[in-house]
């Protein structure tokens, strides 16, 4: 990742599960432990931009399942992001699975714009 500290999207180590998450968050996405409780964080309110869920059930019949839950994420230009496989497991005959993506929007005060790749798309 590219951000420094201090920059909007700057990442740093979660104290309690080591997960990555953002430098300016004040509850860990994760594992949900209160990072620090300062009164300039509290102002910053973080709401919830998109949320998909979907179950897939077994039908009962035939052996187990086995799954693979991959993320991706691009950029405005279709170039990745990030592409990594969050969780695998099995499910069982009868059994079934829900899974829920989350983006969670939190707003800053960083003006500074990224620089564009070179080969990006133009916008005319
Ligand atoms: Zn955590």
């Amino acid at each position: 990742m590219s951000q420094r500290p201090g920059q909007a999207g700057a990442p740093r180590a979660g104290p309690h599960c080591k997960t990555t998450i953002l430098e300016s968050a004040t509850v860990c996405p994760s594992c949900r432990h209160y990072l620090r409780f300062d009164d300039k964080a509290q102002a910053v309110e973080t709401t919830r931009a998109l949320q998909v869920e979907g179950e897939i059930r077994h039908p009962a019949e035939g052996g187990a399942w086995e799954y693979s839950v991959v993320l991706t994420i691009r950029d405005d230009d279709g170039q990745e992001v990030s592409h990594q496989v969050v969780g695998v497991g099995a499910i069982h005959p009868g059994d079934a699975r829900t899974f829920t993506l989350a983006v969670e929007l939190t707003p800053t005060s960083d003006m500074r714009r990224m620089p564009k790749r070179p080969n990006s798309r133009s916008r005319h």
